[in-house]
């Protein structure tokens, strides 16, 4: 699709400043303060307008963030939503989520996987790819009604759904041995069923074991009241 042109004044100056970041400075190169003044002659609040571009996922990077630069000068690291397209510039990317918050919600969430129960740097035990926790964000139905975005830390794996999964049928079978004749049994029946019958409290544990912290500590305080 060809895109419009950046000196088309019935955009507004968001939607230009992108396309001139796109179609004139390039992907991976730096332009001035004084590029963009010359670009937008007279267009007031032109900084500003390029700063909103990083709601939308643009990455421009300042002397802040790439200490090679100058303080007149920025790079356009990498494109985001393409604002210009109809209805494009009103969807807002979700805001970053700060180093300090995810070192934060990581330490509350006992530094593992709040989905498989990983630890960073622990190998997957079925390959050896080591584990890397991330945030996710997750949306929460509330006790009152309507839902809310709790963050929560998963491993990457948890995260994108096991797609570099890889698998050792040899491993799994050399497991069997290990088990008792118990074990093997009840092991048996969940095979022919294809299915693990959880019990009421193992299906609640796992549940709350995937709970954001604030969910999470709603349900602990509930659950003290409930075995005072
Ligand atoms: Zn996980």
């Amino acid at each position: 699709m060809e895109l419009p042109s950046w000196e088309d004044a019935k955009l507004g100056t968001m939607k230009r400043a992108a396309l001139w970041l796109v179609s004139v400075v390039g992907e991976g190169n730096v332009f001035t303060k004084a590029d963009l003044r010359d670009a937008f002659p007279g267009t007031s609040q032109i900084d500003r307008r390029m700063r909103d571009l990083r709601d939308h996922g643009w990455r421009l990077d300042t002397n802040r963030e790439d200490a090679r630069l100058d303080s007149h000068e920025q790079r356009f690291v990498t494109r985001g939503a393409a604002v210009w397209e109809p209805g494009m510039a009103r969807v807002k990317s979700a805001p970053a989520i700060s180093a300090n918050r995810r070192r934060e919600v990581i330490s509350r969430d006992g530094n593992l996987c709040r989905c498989c129960g990983i630890t960073p740097g622990e190998e997957y035990p079925d390959s050896y790819e080591k584990a890397q926790l991330d945030i996710a964000r997750r949306t929460v139905a509330q006790p009152g009604g309507g839902t809310a975005i709790e963050l929560v830390t998963e491993c990457k794996r948890c995260r994108v759904g096991g797609r570099d999964l890889e698998v050792d049928g040899g491993k799994t079978l050399a497991s069997l041995s290990r088990l008792g004749v118990m074990e093997k049994k009840i092991l048996a029946s969940w095979v022919a069923a294809d299915q693990r019958d959880f019990g009421a409290v193992e299906l609640l544990w796992a549940q709350y074991r995937t709970l954001p912290e604030e969910s999470r500590l709603r349900f602990r305080a509930a659950l003290d009241r409930a075995t005072e």
